[in-house]
């Protein structure tokens, strides 16, 4: 058998147990039904995988009743009985990452070239916020010559955890495991589009030992479950991963009920890169974050800024590279491109092939997508585009790269910078003094520099503009999940000021 067969008998077998009922909910502990399901298709072929229970507000006030009521409990257990049980979560993602990552191919279309190493990220997400567990409640104490302050740490109560469809399983692990280690319960609105793996980790985390109701799951759509979550007074903050427009509807939801809220949104990431940079590994580190993980991705380089010294030999080399890029089965090791995750956000992905020649700028590879089932398209490089076309403003998310050329550095730093979107940027170039000067100008929120992507968990991830609010990583991620409390001791007998004496 080849090793795209041998994978497809193997999901074959693990999708057997939804064939019957479908994804249920997981409230309290319970599987349940729902009144209500809707359908999950493979967008590799538009295929049926399973029917998922279709979560109401009647659910969500279910889901947050369990999470209110586990939540003395779950947050009075000492950190080391946390972190014991997230350790255990980690070992089942670990035991079952051959199987997740199955599934989150089938599901989204990603290839499991990547899949396989983000099932096992999801376990390290849980590893390291482990460990974490114990000091989280920590705090400083601050005196003063009056006074001995002293802060402290609490988780903020139930939280509401809402996903979206793009690497939904890492995404999830990296949400969920630092409010369980603060010691906050949880209900988790996975996105529609990509409901698979996010029961699997609901699962998985039962099966460790967490106490029922402190993981709540609740499926469905995002004008029902996920606004009823934003709305629900039980729920004390949403920690959101998703489109911009939706992280400002989740504002107003929230408002009467003064939700926290924290943003992981949109991007139109630069990657910039000067003539004097190393030639090949800014090209190879420019393909990969655009053209990995389908585009779908928050930190993609979908703007390249090359200057234009070096543009036309940059640009036929990236042509030559992005019509070699094999596109095909996501379940195929060989495959590094795989299907949109569906037609909805194919529709949307293709419009932007007619946006670019409307606009004027050169399809100079790609700009099709191939006959025949799933939501395929072909790799894309748009070239000759200028800062202010649409293909070089808007996020596409797909698999779709727009070359902007600039002279000098100046005019690099105005295009980088003049977009609704600050997430990440990429920066290539030997000359260190202009790596600091350019990097430190630039406004996003994380910057590489001859780098792609490469995550250090303690680090802060998150963007400025229309990116997001707040920020991951690290003790960033328990600021957001935790109250922090201060109490003032009087060292002895400071002056109080005698009103009517
Ligand atoms: P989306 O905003 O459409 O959906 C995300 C989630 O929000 C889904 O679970 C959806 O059901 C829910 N939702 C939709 N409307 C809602 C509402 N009114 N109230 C509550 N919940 C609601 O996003 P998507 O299309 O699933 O994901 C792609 C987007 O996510 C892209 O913009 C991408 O850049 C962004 N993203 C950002 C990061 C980051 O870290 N900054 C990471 C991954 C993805």
């Amino acid at each position: 058998m080849t090793d795209l067969a041998t994978h497809l008998a193997k999901l074959d077998a693990h999708l057997a147990r939804f064939r019957d009922k479908g994804i249920l909910n997981l409230i309290d502990g319970q599987d349940i039904a729902g009144q209500q399901s809707f359908e999950t298709c493979s967008p590799v072929d538009e295929t049926l995988i399973c029917t998922v229970a279709k979560g109401t507000a009647e659910d969500i006030d279910r889901a947050a009743k369990a999470a209110k009521a586990a939540f003395p409990a779950w947050a009075a257990l000492d950190g080391a009985a946390r972190k014991k049980i997230l350790h255990k979560i980690a070992d089942g993602i670990v035991a079952r990452a051959e199987e997740i990552a199955l599934y989150e191919c089938w599901d989204t279309g990603q290839a499991f070239r990547f899949m396989s190493k983000a099932a096992l990220r999801g376990a390290e997400n849980f590893r390291y916020y482990a460990d974490m567990a114990p000091t989280a409640r920590d705090g400083q104490s601050l005196p003063t010559n009056s006074h001995m302050n002293i802060t402290s740490r609490s988780p903020i109560g139930p939280v509401g955890v809402i996903t979206p469809w793009n690497t939904p399983f890492m995404l999830s692990t990296w949400k969920i495991a630092p409010a369980l280690a603060a010691g906050c319960t949880i209900v988790h609105k996975p996105a529609e589009f990509s409901p698979l793996t996010a029961r699997i980790l609901a699962e998985i985390a039962h099966e460790a030992g967490l106490p029922a109701g402190v993981w709540n799951l609740v499926n469905g759509m995002g004008e029902d479950a996920g606004r009823a979550l934003t709305e629900h007074p039980d729920i004390k903050a949403i920690a959101f991963v998703g489109e911009s427009k939706t992280g400002s509807m989740i504002m107003k939801q929230g408002a009467d009920t003064l939700k926290r809220c924290h943003f992981e949104l949109g991007g139109k990431n630069p990657v910039v890169v000067f003539d004097d940079a190393d030639f090949e590994r800014a090209l190879d580190a420019t393909i990969f974050m655009i053209y990995s993980l389908n585009g779908e991705r928050c930190t993609s380089s979908s703007r390249l800024l090359v200057q234009d010294t070096i543009a036309d030999a940059f640009e036929a080399r990236l042509v030559e590279r992005v019509n070699t890029i094999r596109v095909g089965h996501p379940l195929d090791p060989a495959t590094e491109v795989g299907p949109l995750i569906h037609k909805v956000h194919y529709d949307k992905v293709c419009r932007y092939f007619d946006i670019a020649r409307t606009d004027g700028a050169t399809v100079a590879a790609g700009g099709t997508a191939p006959d025949g089932k799933g939501w395929f398209v072909k790799p894309t490089l748009f070239t000759h585009a200028t800062p202010k076309m649409r293909i070089s403003q808007e996020e596409i998310f797909g698999p779709v790269l727009t070359s902007i050329r600039f002279k000098d550095e100046d005019e690099a730093l105005r295009i980088a910078n003049d977009v609704d979107y600050g997430l990440t940027g990429y920066v290539w170039t030997n000359d260190v003094t202009r790596a600091l000067r350019f990097s430190d100008a630039l406004d996003a929120g994380m910057i590489w520099v001859n780098s792609d992507n490469v995550r250090h968990l303690p680090t802060p991830f998150g963007g400025t503009k229309a990116s997001g609010i707040g920020r991951d990583g690290g003790q960033w991620s328990f600021d957001f999940y935790m109250e922090q409390k201060n109490t003032a001791f009087a060292l002895g007998q400071h002056k109080i000021a005698r009103l009517g004496a």
